[in-house]
C-alpha cells in the first residue's frame, strides 16, 4: 500500500494530482480522515490532475453535499459529514453517480458502506504534528 507524506497544503495538492494520473476514469475514491486532516485539500489537486478545475476552484461540499466539475472527464466531489442515515445519503442519487464514467470523490463515505460499490479506491489522510500529513492508498474489491 502506497504511503506519501507532505508538509504543506501546496504539497497535498501536487500529490492530488499525481494520484490523479493513476485512477481509472470511473472510479470511486474515499477520502478518509478526521476533520482537518486534509481530505478537500486533496481534492482539489485530484479534480486539477484531472483538468476538470482549478484548485481555488474547488470547495467543501459540506453544505451543499455534491459538487460537480467538467464537463469531461466528470468528477463529482460529495461529503457526507452533516448526514446521519444511509437513506438521506440514498436519496442523493449516488447509485446513478456511480454508474457514471466518472470519478466520484467522497467524504465521510465510510459512515454508509453498504452504499458504496465494493470496487473503491481508499485513501486516509492522518495528520502527525504541525502540517505533516501521511496519507495511503489502498485498491479494495470486497
Ligand atoms: P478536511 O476536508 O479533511 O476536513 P481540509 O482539506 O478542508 O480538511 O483542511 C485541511 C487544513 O489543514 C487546511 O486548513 C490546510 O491549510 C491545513 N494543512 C496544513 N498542512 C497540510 C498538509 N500537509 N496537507 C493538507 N492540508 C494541510
Ligand atoms: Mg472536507
Amino acid at each position: 500500500m502506497p504511503t506519501f507524506r507532505t508538509g504543506t497544503e501546496e504539497e497535498t495538492i501536487a500529490l492530488g494530482e499525481r494520484l490523479a494520473r493513476e485512477l481509472p476514469r470511473r472510479a470511486a475514491v474515499l477520502l478518509i480522515g478526521d476533520l482537518g486532516a486534509g481530505k478537500t485539500t486533496l481534492a482539489k489537486g485530484i479534480v486539477k490532475g484531472l483538468g476538470a478545475a482549478e484548485p481555488e476552484e474547488v470547495s467543501s461540499p459540506t453544505f451543499t453535499l455534491i459538487h460537480e466539475y467538467g464537463p469531461r472527464p466528470a468528477v463529482y466531489h460529495v461529503d457526507l459529514y452533516r448526514l446521519d442515515h444511509a437513506r438521506e445519503a440514498a436519496r442523493l442519487g449516488l447509485d446513478e453517480i456511480f454508474e457514471k464514467e466518472a470519478v466520484v470523490l467522497i467524504e465521510w463515505g465510510e459512515k454508509f458502506p453498504e452504499l458504496l460499490p465494493d470496487e473503491r479506491v481508499e485513501i486516509r489522510i492522518t495528520s502527525s504534528h504541525d502540517n505533516q500529513r501521511e496519507i495511503t492508498v489502498d485498491r479494495i474489491h470486497i
